[in-house]
Parts: structure tokens; sequence; C-alpha cells
């Protein structure tokens, strides 16, 4: 029977088949294929040192072909032989067309038995005519394959086991599956397999190498097993199936790049061979396994069944292709890298595959060719998911048809390449010299590298392209080398490498002829602070290609896609300074979180909370879409609990250092200047920050000029609402007129909260020493009220609103009125200064009386006087009827005299003090920079 079925496939394939009866009933077939497919690989095995072949057992050498070459004669005569009989009987012919429907089934659907029911069930309900389904190994079985050549080739004999791993991973799912003679079939073809694949291991382990041959006759065993199981659930419902080793029957050509071509002709040649054979309407056929015109066993390489199936509907001229798999569909972007992707109803084949080229692995980059050429529409569904209807890929106008009014039919998706390098040829040398681009990559052709794309700019002065990082070292000796005298003659200035890059594209139909779909897209690159290397936008309208860090590339591809899609903005925060405003605004961002994800489509992520002394991070758990940052309802404990010493360094590159979203902002809740120190290093790294902390603005003004500047200059966001008038709109309000081009004349005003309550409530009925204590109590002053009495604070406040004036002035050009009687400003303690204040209180009253006889209020006021190029700080009067003498408890009131205010002044008024609206201005500013990254309004 060996010899017979052996010579079924060595038979000359332009010989009739064997009659069917001649190979005794269905069963036998597929044990004949087998043979040969090992005959095959023995082909390759007979082309090895003998070294190789030694541990070879001879009965697996006699039986996958390693015979001596007089017994080889032999075999042939017994092909004739068997011919003869064949040319009696009557060919099945192959029906082709719209009958056939053609399904593949991607690993994890056929992952372990009850998976593969559930496979057999789906095929089994699929009402059309005939069907041939295409299956992939059982999950991570390919890996597993891999891993024993890696293992006997670098001489681990733990391949061993792990193949013994492989062996129970199959006879436990046939167990669960199979029964009587099926089950003894399976798995005596199992053992029997597995024995050739120990002989073979242990072949490439004494030899320490595995040619390419070796490898795919090993790897492409897991589709052989997931087939014939698979096949054997459908026949036990009932079912006529005939299962297919697809190496029988495609033919394809290996090509320098690591790829195969099909043999499209010889291919649909010997499927209809086959079918005669096996004439039935449900077929199961291995994926990803081939062989070449001369019968060595091959592979399509990683992923490469969607490929087979896609070559199967071509050769049958199926009415469709379903590819399923473990997502919805094609999204938008890969859902691992991008939470919010969507998933696309339609795509073109061409926008297939620009998407599966620049990474996107649902698909296997070549799926689409054969079946675009029959105009086949292929399905992407999720065998986990029946309620989805999937993405459809197919020709251009039904797309258009479906999707033509919305923004996504010009930009479909976005997809990313990793671990590639940049090779930059540049100089003055290469402009209209005719051959310098051929001279150059014929240079990287010489070294086999795969170069992924092209930019030249049209000065002619550099040509810029991307290969895989493995192959740069290869190709910048080769352009040296190439390049040598041009190189030393100065006509070209450098060959540079940049390492660590990966590619982004946007993929859409007609995008890039549709004007500003590209400026949007490098408008959200440079808003998440992305550096764009090169750029290459073909001729094709299909596709846009940036090349940006390695470390940059998610963030980039979440702001783009956010862009487009109108997903989230997503931010990550760090709060620094969790005291009484810092933990204010923790409790707004916590009750607001929800709402401004659902409705405003804002997502803020606390990844960091840190104090003076202990600090919290965000668990470095990575979902879909990023870490979801801190739980807002238990930070407190969980800074107890989980706290580590505070580091300002290890703190920003935590926040900010998580490659998946595109935006960071540091808000910084302390007055302190060593905090505010770091600003403009935080925003040259991109890092947003928002701040009531006065310190920055009002430090050096050389210091406050370069962070300015340095705003300016970038997409960089500052922003310091709350440093002035806490939640009111003070520096925003100046802003507006400033950028309008009103001109300031003059900023008046009460800033502090405290100065405020004391002296709206100092009017003649308690002592000022009274008053003071009474603030103090309600804690509307800071812990010693010196520190409001001071001026500082208000100073502080002037000279920011001075500086957002225009006036280049330092803090001490600010002449301030302290309050604090001179002989207790050197006080030991609050207490003592609370103490003696009485003492004082005579002086105070003379001076409140004063104002009250000529119908005024005292009020503590800040200055900006634009006229003359000053500011100050002052214990002012105001008649009673004035703006400025109607308050009450802690309000703040800010007029701005300017030159369309020249009568009346713009008058912002309310309170300017508290934790809950301090906190709350800090809020808005980071609504401001959520709406600033694109966040819908
Ligand atoms: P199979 O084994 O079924 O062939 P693959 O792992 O090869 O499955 O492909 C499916 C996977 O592709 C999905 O689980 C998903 O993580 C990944 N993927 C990457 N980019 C995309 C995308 N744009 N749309 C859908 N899936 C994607
Ligand atoms: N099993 C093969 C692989 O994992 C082919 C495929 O699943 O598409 O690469
Ligand atoms: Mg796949």
């Amino acid at each position: 029977m060996a010899s017979l079925s052996a010579s079924i496939s060595c038979r000359p394939s332009s010989l009739p088949p064997p009659p069917r009866a001649l190979l005794g009933g269905a069963e036998k077939p597929r044990e004949g294929r087998r043979r040969t497919a090992a005959a095959a690989a023995a082909a390759a095995a007979a082309r090895c040192p003998p070294s190789l072949l030694s541990p070879l057992p001879r009965s697996l050498a006699r039986r996958v072909g390693v015979v001596p070459s007089q017994r080889r004669r032999d075999l042939s005569k017994t092909i004739h032989a068997s011919v003869t009989v064949d040319i009696a009987t009557e060919e099945v012919q192959l029906p082709k067309g719209e009958t056939w429907s053609v399904h593949k089934f991607g690993g994890t659907c056929v992952g372990n038995s009850q998976r593969i029911k559930n496979v057999a069930n789906i095929i089994m309900k699929d009402d059309s005519e005939r069907k041939l389904a295409v299956v992939s190994a059982m999950s991570k079985v390919t890996d597993m394959m891999y891993d024993l050549i890696d293992k006997a080739q670098s001489r681990d004999d733990t391949y061993v086991f792990a193949l013994d791993n492989v062996l129970e991973k199959h006879r436990s799912t046939a167990l669960d599956l199979l029964e009587g003679n099926d089950l003894a079939n399976f798995l005596s073809q199992l053992d029997d397999d597995i024995n050739n694949l120990k002989a073979m291991l242990r072949a490439i382990y004494i030899a320490g190498h595995a040619t390419e041959s070796f490898t795919d006759f090993v790897v492409g065993h897991g589709e052989l097993w997931s087939a014939q199981l698979l096949s054997s659930v459908i026949k036990k419902n009932g079912i006529d199936c005939q299962w297919m080793d697809t190496r029988e029957v495609l033919i394809v050509c290996p090509t320098n790049s690591n790829q195969v071509d099909p043999d499209f002709p010889e291919s649909e040649q010997r499927l209809e061979k086959w079918y005669s054979q096996n004439p039935s309407k449900t077929i199961i056929a291995t994926g990803f396994i081939a062989s070449t015109p001369y019968n060595i066993p091959t592979t399509l390489k990683r992923d490469g069944s969607d490929f087979s199936a896609a070559i199967m509907g071509a050769l049958l001229r199926a009415r469709q292709v379903t590819i399923w798999t473990d997502v919805d569909g094609v999204y938008s972007a890969d859902p691992r890298k991008v939470g919010e992707a969507v998933i696309l109803k339609t795509l073109s084949y061409q926008e297939a595959w620009e998407m599966s080229y620049f990474g996107a692995n649902v698909l296997h980059p070549r799926t689409i060719i054969p079946v675009m050429r029959y105009d086949i529409p292929i399905v992407i569904r999720n065998i986990f998911n029946l309620s989805a209807p999937g993405t459809k890929i197919c020709h251009p106008s039904v797309c258009e048809d479906e999707d033509s009014h919305m923004l996504e039919s010009y930009v479909k998706g976005f997809a990313t390449i990793d671990n590639l390098a940049l090779v930059n040829v540049e100089g003055t040398g290469m402009a209209g010299v005719p051959g310098t681009a051929s001279a150059i990559f014929g240079a990287v052709k010489d070294v086999g590298a795969n170069v992924i794309m092209i930019s030249q700019a049209s000065s002619e002065h550099s040509v810029c392209f991307a290969v895989p990082e493995k192959e740069v070292e290869a190709v910048a000796e080769a352009l040296q080398s190439r390049f040598r005298q041009a190189l030393d003659a100065g006509r070209l200035s450098k060959v540079q490498v940049i390492p660590n890059c990966s590619i982004l594209a946007a993929v859409g139909q007609k995008m890039a002829s549709t004007p500003g779909v590209s400026a949007t897209l490098f408008n959200a690159l440079a808003k998440a602070n992305i550096n764009v290397r090169a750029i290459a936008q073909g001729c094709s309208e299909y596709n846009i290609t940036v090349v940006v860090m390695r470390e940059d590339c998610i963030r980039a591809l979440r702001a783009v896609h956010s862009r487009f899609y109108l997903s989230r903005t997503t931010i990550a925060m760090g709060i620094i300074g969790p005291g009484l405003i810092g933990s204010t605004l923790l409790e707004q961002l916590r009750d607001q979180a929800a709402v401004l994800k659902e409705d405003f489509n804002i997502d803020l992520r606390v990844m960091g909370i840190a104090g003076s002394r202990s600090m919290l991070l965000s668990e470095a758990s990575i979902d879909n879409s990023g870490c979801r940052g801190i739980d807002l309802s238990q930070w407190q404990e969980l800074l107890k609990e989980k706290g580590e010493v505070a580091n300002l360094e290890k703190f920003v590159q935590h926040v900010h250092g998580n490659g998946f979203i595109p935006n960071t902002v540091i808000v910084d809740c302390t007055a302190d200047s060593v905090v505010a120190s770091h600003y403009y290093n935080w925003l040259r790294r991109g890092i947003h920050v928002i701040t009531p902390n006065k310190k920055a603005n009002s430090g050096p003004l050389d210091q406050y000029l370069k962070l300015r500047a340095l705003q300016r200059q970038s997409y960089t966001h500052y922003f310091y609402e709350a440093t002035v008038g806490a939640g009111l709109p003070i520096v925003s309000t100046l802003r507006g007129l400033l950028e309008t081009g009103d001109k300031i004349l003059r900023i008046e005003g009460i800033f502090s909260g405290t100065l405020s309550y004391i002296f709206n409530n100092f009017i003649g009925e308690r002592s000022f020493s009274e008053v003071v204590a009474e603030a103090k109590q309600a804690g509307y002053t800071e812990p010693d009220p010196r520190d409001d009495l001071s001026g500082t604070d208000v100073q502080r406040k002037v000279i920011i609103l001075a500086r957002e004036s225009g006036l280049k002035l330092e803090l001490s050009d600010i002449p301030v009125d302290n309050l604090v009687p001179e002989p207790l400003r050197t006080s030991a303690s609050a207490e003592e200064f609370m103490e003696k204040l009485p003492q004082f209180d005579q002086e105070w009253t003379n001076k409140q009386q004063e104002a009250e006889a000529a119908g005024k209020v005292l009020r503590y006021v800040g200055v900006v006087d634009l006229l003359n190029h000053r500011g100050a700080v002052e214990l002012r009067t105001y008649k009673k009827d004035d703006a400025f003498a109607q308050l009450s408890g802690t309000d703040n009131i800010i007029a701005f005299t300017t030159t369309r205010y020249s009568k009346q002044p713009l008058i912002v008024r309310g309170p300017g003090a508290g934790a809950q609206v301090t906190a709350g201005g800090i809020f808005s500013d980071i609504l401001r920079l959520a709406s600033y990254l694109g966040a819908p309004s």
C-alpha cells in the first residue's frame, strides 16, 4: 500500500489520476497524500549533507523517499503501472464559480476542541452548495513548531519535551473530538508524524542547522493536524467531507524576498486533478502550506493561511471568501493599541492591501491579489461574535456607495510598522546626476534588503528610505562601499542611519488628493509634540506614510486616530501637591470623569500623584487603550498603602513615558519654586503644564521670558489661569483683550481674597486685630497671616498681569505697602504675631475713621499702570459708591481700563479664593487644553 500511495504523487503531473477504487475507498487517498508530502520533504533531505541524513531511521528514510537511486527507478515503474489502470476511468470535473464559498479559520478559531466543534457547525450551517474551508494550525502551534526548530538548531535537547507538548495538545484534542476508527486513525497518523519529526529534529540537532525546506516541512504540521481533526468532526456529523493537503495542490515559486508567488495555472490543474479524485461538496484544506514546482514542501510564510484562502477562492472563482478571526473585522487602527478604534464596514481592495502592508496583521498583505482579479469579496468576521457583520473588502465602487459622504471614506485607517531604520544619503553631488537613485537602490538590492518606503526631496539633495532594522547594517556598509569615491570627493556628504524608527501609515481612498487631510494629520502629530522624521505620499492617493521615532509611535497613532475618528482626547495627568487645592481638584476630576468621557469625549487619566514626601504611580497594567490611571475614588488610601518615596524625575517619566497616551500634562498644585523651575524642561519634552503656582511667572524675568518664548514656539501649552483670581477668568480676559488688538491702559484690582475679607469687614465695628483673628479662624488666611498682610502674594499677581500685558519688570520693581507692622515682622511665630497685633489697632482705627470721614473705605489693591510702565501694591481708599467698595466676603474684583473700555472699565468680580474655586480654575485650564488638543467643542 505504501508504495502504491507514493506512486500517486510521483506520477508526472500530466498523467491522469488513478481510479479511486484502486486506492481503496475514501480514507485511503488521504494516507497516500500524506506519504507524498513526506516524500517531498525527503527530496529536500536528500540534498542535505550526509551527516544530516544519517540519523534518519531507515524506515523514515524509505517512507519519505530517501531511497537509493536504483530503488527510485523501480518506483517510477510502479507509477506507470498504476497509470495504465487510470486511463480507463471517468473523471469528475471541478465545477467553478458562485456555487463555492470559501472560509478561512485562523488559529484562535480552532484553538481547542470546543472551538473546532464550533467551526464545524459554522461550516455545516453555511447553505452554499459547495464549501471549502482553509484552516490554520491550532493557536500557538506554529510558534511551537518554529521553536522546535530553534531549539534543535541551537542543540538544546529540550526540543524532545517541546515535541511531546505538541503531541499532547493534539492527542487530547482528538480524544475530546473523535472516537472509534476516526480516533484510532488520527492518533496513529499523529504518532507517525511525531516520530518522523523527532527523527528530523534529531538530524537538525546534529547538524546544528535547519535548511529552509526542512523548516517548512516541520512547521507546516500544525495545519495538517487541524485540517484532519476538523474534517473528521464534520464527517462524524454525517456530512461527506474531504480534507486536502494543500501541498499537493498549491504550487508556489519562492522569490528572493522571503515571499512566494503562486503558480496559478499549475495549481489550477492540480486542483482539478485533486477534485476529480476527491469530489466533495465540503472540503477542509490546510492553510499556510504548499509545494514548490519541484514538489518540495514550503509555506506561504507567517500568517499565510489568509493568502491560502484567497488563492483557493480565486482558483474556484468562489462567490466569497470569509476570513474568520478573533476580532469583529478590520478596525480603523490596531485595537490592541487604540482602544477607541472602530470597525470599518467596507474597505476597497487597495485600502485593505495598504492597511495590511503597513502592519494591520488581521490580514496577510498578499491576500488581496488573487481575489481582486475576479472581484471576489472578502469578509472578515469574528468567530466569537456572530452578530457582528464584519468588514467587507470589495471593489471600490461598492465601498464608495456605502460611505461616500463620510470623512472616513477619505481616511479609513491607520497602521504601524516597528523595528525600522531610516537611511539618509545626502550630498550636493546628487542633484541632477542621472543614475544616483538607481545606484543607491542597486546597492540595497544586492544585500537583499527590503525597502519599505522612499522619500526624496525635490531638490534631489537627499534620498531617504526605510528598511527593517535588522538589515540596516548591511545596507549602510553596501552604500559606504558603493559610494566610497563620491564620499571621499565630497560629492556625497553622508550615509546616515537613524535607528529605532517606526512607520505610521494613514490609508484611505483618495485621501492624499483631498485638501486638508494631510494638514489635519500633521497638525494632530504636531499637537502631540511628535517629530516627523520623513514623509512619503504616493501618487496612488491611498496612503500617507510618516516615519517617527519608535518611542513616539503609539502616541502618534492614537493622536491621529483620535483626530480623524473624533474618538476621545486622552490626556495622561500627573498631579503634584495633593494638599487642599490638589485634593479638591482630584475630587472634582473623580466626579466629572464619566461625564467628560461620555458627553465630551475627553478621557482624563491621572497617572501619578506626588506629594513632597511620597508619590503614587498608576499600575503598569496596560489594557487596549493604555493604562487606565489611578482610581480616584480611593487615591488617598492607595497613596498610603502603595505610595513610594517621592522622586520628581521618576514621577514625570512615569506619567509621560506611557507610550499609549498621546498627551501629557503636569498639574502643579504646589507653591514651590523648585517644582516651578522644572516647567521649562517639561515643556521642552512636550509635556503641557497647568498650575495655580505663581512662582514661575513671578520669578526672575529672563526665566519667565524664556518659558513664554518656548511656549509660543511649540505646540506645548502652559496655562496658569488660577495664579490670579483663582477660578475667575482674569488671565484669559486679559489675553482676549490683547489678542483682539485692544490696548491695556490700567489694571486695578483686589487680588487677595484674604485682604478683601479683612477690609470688607473692618468697618468700625471690630478692631483690626479682631477681624484678622476672625479671618484666620474661618480659614481665609495663610497659617501665618503675615504671609497675606505682607502683600507679597498680591505683588506676585501684579507682576504676572504686568508681564502678561507686556511690561518687562522684575518682582522687586513693584513697590508694596506691607501691612505687617514693622516691629512684628521679625516675630518668631504666628501666635506671637497674633498676640501682639492688638498693640497696633489704634493706628488702624485712625486710618479707617479718616476714610470714613471722607465717605470712603479702605481697600488693598494691586495696580498695573501701563501708561507709566509701572506696578504697585498699596492701601487705597475708594468712595463708598465705587464698585471696589461694594464687595463682600472674599470677593476679588479686577478692573481693566483699555482703549475700548475707557469710559467704563471692564470688571470681573467674584469669589477669588478657596479650594473649590481655585481647583475649578485649574480644571477649566485642563479642559481648555483638551479642546486645544482636538476635543470637540
Ligand atoms: P488569525 O490567527 O485569525 O489569522 P491574527 O492574529 O493573524 O488572527 O489577526 C487578528 C489580529 O490582528 C487581531 O486579534 C488584532 O489584534 C490584530 N490587528 C492588528 N491590526 C488590526 C486592525 N486594524 N483591525 C483588526 N485587527 C487588527
Ligand atoms: N499557522 C501559520 C502561522 O501561524 C499560518 C496562519 O495561521 O496564517 O503563521
Ligand atoms: Mg492571521
